[in-house]
Formats: structure tokens, C-alpha cells, sequence
């Protein structure tokens, strides 16, 4: 049999299955069946019988019957108009593929994927990580990121000793979760060049300034401080920040285990990190939590985060260019919400 020439067809090459050698086939519809002639071959088949592949560039398309052989069609502009001209629909998938506002709405769901990994995926990986770095690792960070800041801005403490323990006292007593201790040192310094400050380093290292003890009014204030400060140290914030801001750390530390070749930099990049705001409100929570614990109002972290707030304003900084030893970002939004949730 042979197609007549106003009949859509399409050429093709078929291979039987058993050998590797193409044989020249011409390939039709009538109705539900396909029709394949070469020379000497003739086959018919129900189009239910067969496999056609979706087009994949300039790739031949593999029509493949029940019995493993298979046709391999490369215009794909013939197949199309055939299969058309007998009132077959090619799959779902391939019609989607070449739907110019599909494409776009495949391209925008691609570009939002990609945002929320960027934006939720790498904190979360970043969270998971970090509680599994070494202690030994956390202690080396610690150490020296502590040392940078000994060298460029702290100085010993000129608060008198006695202040000093009694500080040092209440935030043991208050330094309890969940029934534990939480491990923790308080170090006492001046720092001129800082200011009235606080800030915790991963291991539970809390170094604050005689600046912020005198700027705040009582113990109370001193102490809602730090225990926000035992909030970032709690939620490993600053181990996760180092983590965030570098994709390959990351990636290091999870994959191999080995938190060292990123350790070198790390103190200083934690020195220049910022605490998301998602951050100073999970810290802010763990002190609420601290503070409720003991009987304790969260007012004094309120008007603590005020006279920060002040003598920043004071000293010309604004309130965004904060890094996570210069400030404590977002101070008015978080002020507002511990006096809506946890101030009476
Ligand atoms: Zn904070």
C-alpha cells in the first residue's frame, strides 16, 4: 500500500528490536490505527498499542509498539500536523511545553521556588547545621572572636567588684531553663568606642560594658539585657548568621564535618553579622520566658531598649546601620512588642 500525496504522512526510521540496522518506513493515520510501510514492511497498530515520547529539542521522537520496536520521527512539525489531521491530541505535557504563557508561568514558578530557598531554605539549613557543630568548635570560634574584640575595643572593667558579683550572682539565678543551668561567663569591660553595649558570644560568653551598666537604671534593667543576650546564645543566632552568610560554609560543615576552613574568617564576620529581626524577637521571647520564670516583668528590657535606643540616637547611629556588636536592630518595632505581650 502506498499513501497518496495529499495524505498526511511523515518518514521515519524504524528498527525491528533485533538489530541496530534503521529501516526507511513512511508512517500515516486512518482513524484510531497507524499504518508503517517500507520496503518489504507493513504494520498497522491500534494508537492505544504504542508509546510516543515527548519532544525533547531536536531529538528524534520515538514512537514504540508493544512489541519493543520502535519508529524514530524527526520532524516533529509532520508528526504534530499529522497527529492533528486525525483528530489526536498529543499529551498533556508536550501541548504544555509549547504554550508560550505556560512557559511564562513554568519560568515565574522556577524564580519563586528559587526565592523561597534562598530566603527560608537557608535559615532552616542554616538552624540544622549549627546545632551540629563540635562544642570544641563553638569554644575555638568564641575564643577568638573574644580575642579580636580584646585587641580592637574592650578594656578591663572599672565597675567595682562588688557590683560586679552581685550582677554576676542574679543572672545564675536567673539563667535557668527548663529546670538546667544554662552554661554561660560573664565578662565585665569598658568600651569606649562601643559604648553601652552587650553581646554574646556562641559558647555562652557574655561580655557587658560599664557603658550600659551605667546608662541603665538598676540591676533589673542590666539583667533583662543579658538574659536576651542568653536568647541568641540559646538559639545558636550567631552560629547560624556565620552560617547564612556563607553558602560554602554551610555546605562544609554539613557535608564534611569540618567546621576549620571557614573557622579562620568567621570571627570577624560574625563581628560584622546582623540578627534578623526574626532573631531579636526569638531572643527577646527567651528572656520573656527567663524573666516570667522568676517572677520578673519584662518592663526593664522595654526601657532598656529605649535608653539604647537614645543614646544611639545620641551618638549619630541609625537604628539600621546596627551589626551585631553595634546594636540590636528594629529597637521601636521590638519595644512596641514586649509591651503588647508580655509587659503587665
Ligand atoms: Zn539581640
Amino acid at each position: 500500500m502506498s499513501t497518496s500525496p495529499s495524505e498526511p504522512a511523515v518518514a521515519g526510521l524504524y528498527f525491528d528490536g533485533r538489530s541496530a540496522r534503521p529501516h526507511p518506513v513512511v508512517l500515516s493515520l486512518h482513524g484510531g490505527e497507524l499504518s508503517m510501510s517500507g520496503a518489504d514492511l507493513w504494520r498497522i497498530e491500534t494508537l492505544d498499542s504504542l508509546r510516543l515520547s515527548e519532544p525533547m529539542g531536536e531529538a528524534p521522537r520515538l514512537i514504540t509498539f508493544s512489541d519493543g520496536s520502535h519508529v524514530e520521527v524527526r520532524d516533529h512539525a509532520r508528526l504534530a500536523h499529522l497527529l492533528a489531521a486525525s483528530g489526536q491530541r498529543d499529551s498533556a505535557a508536550v501541548r504544555w511545553a509549547f504554550e508560550p504563557r505556560a512557559v511564562l508561568v513554568a519560568l515565574a514558578l522556577l524564580v519563586l521556588i528559587a526565592w523561597f530557598g534562598w530566603r527560608d531554605g537557608l535559615p532552616w539549613a542554616a538552624r540544622h547545621v549549627a546545632a551540629s557543630i563540635p562544642a570544641a568548635t563553638v569554644r575555638a570560634l568564641s575564643g577568638q572572636t573574644l580575642q579580636l574584640l580584646e585587641t580592637r575595643a574592650l578594656a578591663p572593667s572599672e565597675l567595682d567588684a562588688s557590683r560586679q558579683r552581685k550582677l554576676d550572682d542574679a543572672l545564675r539565678g536567673l539563667a535557668r531553663f527548663e529546670g538546667s543551668p544554662i552554661p554561660h561567663r560573664l565578662l565585665f569591660r569598658t568600651a569606649p568606642r562601643i559604648g553601652a553595649n552587650a553581646f554574646a558570644l556562641p559558647d555562652g560568653t557574655l561580655v557587658v560594658t560599664d557603658e550600659l551598666v551605667a546608662l541603665a537604671g538598676d540591676d533589673d534593667e542590666v539583667l533583662a539585657v543579658l538574659a536576651h543576650e542568653l536568647g541568641h546564645v540559646h538559639e545558636r543566632h550567631g552560629l547560624r548568621l556565620l552560617l547564612q552568610g556563607s553558602v560554602l560554609a554551610l555546605f562544609m560543615t554539613w557535608y564534611l564535618g569540618d567546621a576549620g576552613s571557614w573557622l579562620a574568617a568567621a570571627p570577624a564576620a560574625l563581628v560584622q553579622a546582623t540578627y534578623s529581626r526574626e532573631m531579636e524577637y526569638e531572643a527577646d521571647d527567651f528572656a520573656l520566658r527567663l524573666l516570667r520564670a522568676q517572677g520578673l516583668s519584662s518592663e526593664p528590657l522595654a526601657v532598656m531598649l529605649e535608653k539604647l535606643q537614645a543614646a544611639r540616637a545620641g551618638a549619630g547611629k541609625a537604628d539600621a546601620a546596627g551589626t551585631w556588636l553595634d546594636s540590636h536592630p528594629r529597637t521601636a518595632e521590638r519595644i512596641a512588642r514586649l509591651r503588647g505581650q508580655g509587659g503587665r
